[in-house]
């Protein structure tokens, strides 16, 4: 790429000997330049896309989280359910065999058959308590199971809005990067056009003044304190005393006359 180096080698055009406020019309184009490129930074640092981002990332961490928790639930829930069947079972093959042994005639013996019915009588209480406690488990996971449906479906969405966040936060971080690179292009196109000590001066006033060096000098207001000028001093500039270099009595900016 050609930049405006190459056709200001290291002097002052003839244009800037002609015009000698044109240095100072540059130096207020890269102010331009700057300020914008100072924005896009701030901005770029603190993106509210990255923001977002960060909010639903922790909304969901939360919910990735509760739902784990209630998986760990429901695989017990699972687990006590299966274990309360199988002694129901159980007892239920032993009932078939007492019962089998009572009605099946081989045994005449009443304290025998007796012995038997008892311990029929035993077997149907505890698969009545064991039929109880398999009903309370069922309800719990029925409970369980709802809330795990609702926290499947939050994390669904909150996946959703992550995925949009993130494609957000990629696209404002792309527009700021082509941004600052039409400002570094700009930049580099008006450098070339400014003095050097005079682009020195405004590199060592820009971080002082809050990244304002250079302000519009505007019916006799500086734009950068909003100060207007002493009428002596105004007097001055208008007679081109001073020198070419005109800086704000308030705020020290290097003022250039538009
Ligand atoms: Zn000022």
């Amino acid at each position: 790429m050609i930049t405006a180096a190459g056709t200001h080698p290291g002097h002052r055009g003839p244009a800037t000997s002609e015009d000698p406020t044109s240095d100072l019309k540059r130096l207020l184009d890269l102010q331009r330049v700057d300020s914008a490129i100072d924005r896009l930074n701030q901005r770029k640092a603190d993106l509210p896309e990255q923001r977002t981002l960060d909010e639903v990332t922790a909304e969901l961490d939360q919910a990735r989280s509760a739902h784990d928790a209630k998986k760990t639930e429901l695989d017990a829930v699972a687990r006590d359910q299966s274990k309360l069947e199988g002694e129901v079972q159980m007892v239920d093959d032993k009932i078939k065999h007492e019962s089998n042994r009572l009605y099946g005639g081989d045994i005449t013996s009443p304290k025998e058959l007796a012995s038997i019915q008892a311990e029929l009588d035993a077997l149907r209480r505890r698969k009545n308590h064991l039929e109880d406690q398999d009903l309370e488990v069922m309800e719990r996971r029925e409970a369980i199971d709802k809330d795990m449906a609702g926290l499947t479906e939050r994390l669904g969405e909150l996946e959703g809005r992550s995925t949009a966040s993130a494609a957000a936060r990629d696209t404002a971080a792309v527009e700021i990067e082509n941004e600052l690179s039409k400002n570094a292009a700009a930049r580099a196109s008006i450098v070339p056009d400014i003095d050097p000590e005079l682009l020195e001066t405004y590199e060592e006033l820009r971080p002082k003044k809050g990244g304002v060096a250079a302000a519009a000098l505007e019916g006799g207001v500086c734009r950068g304190c909003g100060v207007s000028l002493s009428p002596v001093k105004l007097d001055q500039i208008r007679h081109g005393e001073g020198g070419d270099l005109v800086r704000c009595e308030n705020c020290r900016r290097i003022l250039v006359r538009v």
